[in-house]
């Protein structure tokens, strides 16, 4: 859900292949390049043939024609032009689809079979785990409706890391080649390390080949990270790119907010991992779905409610806004201030539900009430939720 997705980093393939690298992970020799001719440059260092693979934080790109091959430099310059400064779409942009920044020129592999490898963390069994298929080249989602059978499972254990044994045995269920057990073997071993060391939730080489020349070699590579953890990886944070990550998610960030966008039409602010989570649920029991959901945190400032208000209502989806707040820290008198502020500010024209609770929320209402503005006050949670709902399909 949502604030799962919030959480997580995401950097690109070539970013997660110098990582692999410094875990001693083959992976096909390449540089990237912003420009044709920067992408020409690469093709004559590197030797042709290569392949010029557009960078942006979604898979599926060899569907989108984002995956080209090039036999000489001439040619990589053209393609990379082509590529380069394009709308790539993919199943996993969505249909608005990412402008590509960056290409990455690879030497090209001529490829004898793709293998699958990942570790996620597996919530159930409270560690990562690693999956392995001799499935290759497709999503593991496909794998698993397909043959499931076909993937193997080994879990992490958190504080000893994967056994070299268990890495050999993963390879051998891979059917790899007698004198490629090893390689193989010391890939996963050095995948699971770097999921471990870099706080990873997700490490994915898909696919993970076996080349005509009989090398093992992680052709393409996925990483993202726990952004809770990321405060002990400053080189894992310089490689976040804004331009890849939703505008009004970014602007939130600044201000320490965090906005996560759904597809409805309440627009909804709260305090609180859980109480986000619980208007979830209740705005959509009371027959309506949010627009997003902006949470301020414990101790939110007026000047924060205003730029939390701000982002809310960017959202051209929102039609109405749901305001639930337990005040605590955040007192209900600073939360009035800072929506009254905002409102005026703002010239906000959809109708705005407010259920407050907690510290001051008698001089909170007061403000509301003489503001002179129309404030939807509710009595609960339950109510707040189909008051909003209904003011969102026009009948406040
Ligand atoms: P994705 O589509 O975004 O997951 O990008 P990948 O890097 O996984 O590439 C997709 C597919 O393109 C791979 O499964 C390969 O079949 C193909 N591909 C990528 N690089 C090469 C290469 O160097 N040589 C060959 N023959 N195929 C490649
Ligand atoms: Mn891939």
């Amino acid at each position: 859900m949502g604030a799962e997705r919030a959480a997580r980093m995401k950097i690109h393939e070539f970013q997660a292949k110098r990582i692999l690298a410094a875990y001693a992970i083959p992976v096909p020799k390449g540089e990237v390049a912003d420009t044709p001719a920067g992408a020409r440059g690469v093709a004559e260092r590197l030797g042709v043939p290569v392949v010029v693979k557009a960078q942006i934080h979604a898979g599926g790109r060899g569907k989108g024609g984002g995956i080209r091959p090039a036999r000489s430099p001439a040619e990589a310059e053209q393609v990379a032009a082509q590529i380069l400064g394009m709308l790539l779409r993919t199943p996993q942009t969505g249909p608005e689809g990412r402008r590509v920044k960056r290409v990455l020129v690879e030497e090209a592999t001529t490829i004898r079979r793709e293998l699958y490898l990942g570790i996620v963390l597996d919530r159930r069994a409270g560690r990562p785990v690693v999956m392995a298929s001799a499935a290759g080249g497709m999503e593991i989602e496909e794998i698993a409706a397909k043959s499931p059978e076909k993937i193997l499972r080994a879990p992490v254990d958190p504080a000893g890391g994967l056994p070299p044994y268990v890495g050999r045995k993963l390879a051998y269920g891979l059917g790899v080649p007698a004198e490629l057990t090893r390689p193989t073997a010391d890939l996963i071993l050095g995948l699971a390390c770097a999921y471990q060391e870099k706080d990873c939730s997700l490490a994915e080489v898909n696919p993970l080949v076996i080349t005509e020349d009989e090398r093992v070699l992680a052709l393409d590579a996925k990483m993202t990270f726990d952004d809770n953890a990321l405060f002990r990886h400053p080189e894992v944070r310089e490689l976040r790119d804004l331009d890849e990550e939703a505008p009004l998610e970014v602007e939130a960030s600044r201000f320490g907010l965090n906005y996560v966008k759904l597809d409805g039409s309440v627009g909804c602010m709260v305090n609180g991992a859980g109480l986000a989570m619980a208007t979830m649920d209740i705005v959509q029991q009371a027959g309506g779905a949010p627009a997003n959901f902006l949470d301020v945190g414990g101790g939110a400032s007026a000047e924060q409610i205003e730029n939390a208000f701000r982002i809310l209502m960017a959202d051209a989806a929102v039609r109405a806004v749901f305001i639930n707040i337990f005040g605590g820290i955040l007192r209900c008198d600073r939360l009035a201030a800072g929506v009254i502020q905002a409102t005026r500010a703002l010239k906000v024209r959809v109708p705005i539900v407010i259920r407050m609770e907690g510290t001051n929320v008698a001089e909170g209402k007061r403000m509301l009430e003489e503001s002179g503005l129309r404030f939807l006050t509710a009595a609960s949670m339950a109510e707040g939720a189909r008051m909003a709902v209904a003011a969102s399909r026009g009948r406040p």
